[in-house]
């Protein structure tokens, strides 16, 4: 259930042990990289994190050869973006890491191309899911109706071994499963309120061409609006500006603007002035982090899973889902190739939602501080608070030191375990040297190796 990212990997997982898997849409595809209604988020920035970019090259070789020849920047960090959180302005050392920042609509056509060219995958367009087929024990398949054409309006069932879930975060799962007698999962959930506003600009030339290639401002409990300008596959800049519930980002021409002046530097503002608007402003407020705890006990039936933001949503500031949901198919894959244990529909869940939890552990960790916060998860554990005393002295060591740099931005990226920020030239760096004085305006140009 569902094209998008998450719904295409695990096919493209599940056809090396399936006669036939069938991917159900809820649109008809567009033809190239298109944004498409069923992914409103589709025109906001999507970076692709190193964690996700490991992901989908070993889910489809050769994948990121593939986006950089379709022209997606690939942006080295913290060496080609001028950042900066709480007033610090991150050094520009030598990159440890690279974020892909081109546009979402290109890279799921890519995804879409590669994984639907094969032969054992089908597609359904333009039908929604409706409901499940099956009881309390068992999911059987799923109905649906046609959105278009002469049988527009007509359900049918389509039967099926194994349903996925893959519908997004509007997933209607749960109460499909209470309506075959199957119990919904505990939802865990913390919402900021956070609100976000993108528009594509092209920038006058000599601004964010040369070896800057954006801006991003982080936002922090402390100073909650954020905004950046990250580079696109056509020379373009797709424009973010964020705030808090209360205080979304308008989406008319001016206000747009003038919101980036919020931000507590002016850099994106004077850029803003200078360039063109290439598309109106386009908003999004369903924010919330989500997490369908499939695995915990209740009444639930054999041969259904979910995956993607269907399983685990998370703030989208934090630039986690596709990566989660790449990394999810490979975590489906490997569990369904391991010879030594039964692959279990609750096993299988258990497995899928594992390679979500350092990014909801960073998501949900970060979030829980933010004012006005609501949710059911919204309290820390007490144990928490030993871990919030480390952090803030990694964050603050963070934008200017090294070893903390690579090693926070390792785990931020999925790239790395957590426990990296706890090696001992990390653990030495955050505990005994003291934090370097805050760089107060952004740094022209990249920093030397061994400079
Ligand atoms: C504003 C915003 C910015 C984001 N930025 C980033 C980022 O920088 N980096 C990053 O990695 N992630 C980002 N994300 C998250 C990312 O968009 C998702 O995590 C990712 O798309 C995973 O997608 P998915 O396939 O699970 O769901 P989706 O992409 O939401 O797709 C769900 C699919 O299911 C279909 N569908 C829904 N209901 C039905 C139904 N009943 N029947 C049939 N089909 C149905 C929809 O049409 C859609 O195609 C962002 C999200 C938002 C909201």
């Amino acid at each position: 259930m569902g094209g998008s990212l998450a719904g295409l990997l695990a096919a493209h997982v599940l056809a090396g042990h399936a006669d036939q898997v069938t991917v159900v849409e809820r649109d008809s595809f567009p033809e190239g990289a298109q944004p498409r209604s069923g992914v409103p988020q589709g025109r906001h920035p999507h970076v692709l994190l190193e964690g996700g970019q490991t992901a989908l090259e070993s889910l489809l070789p050769g994948f990121l050869a593939e986006l950089r020849a379709a022209g997606a920047p690939r942006v080295g960090m913290p060496s080609d973006m001028a950042q900066c959180q709480d007033g610090r302005w991150f050094r520009r050392l030598p990159a440890t890491t690279h974020i892909y920042t081109g546009s979402r609509a290109q890279l799921e056509e890519l995804v879409r191309r590669r994984v639907l060219a094969n032969p054992v995958i089908g597609v359904v367009e333009g039908s929604d899911v409706v409901g499940l087929l099956g009881d309390a024990s068992r999911v059987r398949g799923v109905r649906l109706r046609d959105r278009s054409g002469d049988s527009r309006g007509e359900e049918r069932v389509l039967e099926a071994d194994l349903v996925v879930d893959a519908s997004g975060s509007g997933t209607k799962a749960p109460q499909w499963l209470t309506a075959i007698g199957a119990e919904a999962p505990h939802e865990e959930t913390i919402d900021t309120g956070l609100a976000y506003a993108s528009r594509i600009y092209r920038g006058k030339p000599g601004a964010l061409d040369g070896d800057t290639l954006g801006y991003y401002v982080y936002p922090s409990p402390a100073q909650v609006h954020a905004g950046g300008a990250l580079p696109l596959e056509d020379g373009s800049h797709l424009v973010i500006v964020s705030g808090l519930r209360g205080d979304e980002p308008p989406t008319g021409d001016d206000a747009f603007v003038a919101y980036a002046k919020k931000l507590p530097h002016p850099l994106l503002h004077r850029w803003l002035d200078e360039a063109e608007p290439l598309t109106p402003p386009f908003g999004y407020r369903r924010t919330s982090n989500a997490r369908r705890r499939y695995d915990l006990p209740g009444h639930r039936p054999a041969g259904f899973l979910a995956t993607g933001d269907a399983l685990c949503t998370f703030n989208p500031i934090y630039g986690q889902g596709m990566a989660v949901a790449a990394m999810s198919a490979v975590a489906l894959r490997d569990v369904l190739a391991d010879p030594r244990e039964t692959p279990t529909t609750l096993r299988v869940q258990r497995a899928v939602l594992a390679a979500s939890k350092q990014a909801w552990d960073i998501s949900a960790g970060a979030d829980r501080k933010m004012p006005g916060a609501v949710g059911t998860a919204v309290e820390g554990k007490p144990a928490d608070r030993a871990a919030d005393w480390y952090l803030a002295r990694v964050q603050e060591r963070y934008p200017s030191d090294p070893v903390v740099g690579r090693a926070f931005r390792s785990v931020l990226t999925l790239a790395a375990p957590v426990t990296t920020l706890f090696a001992p030239p990390v653990a030495r760096a955050v505990l005994f040297q003291p934090a370097a004085p805050p760089l107060t305006e952004p740094p022209a140009a990249p920093e030397q190796p061994g400079a």
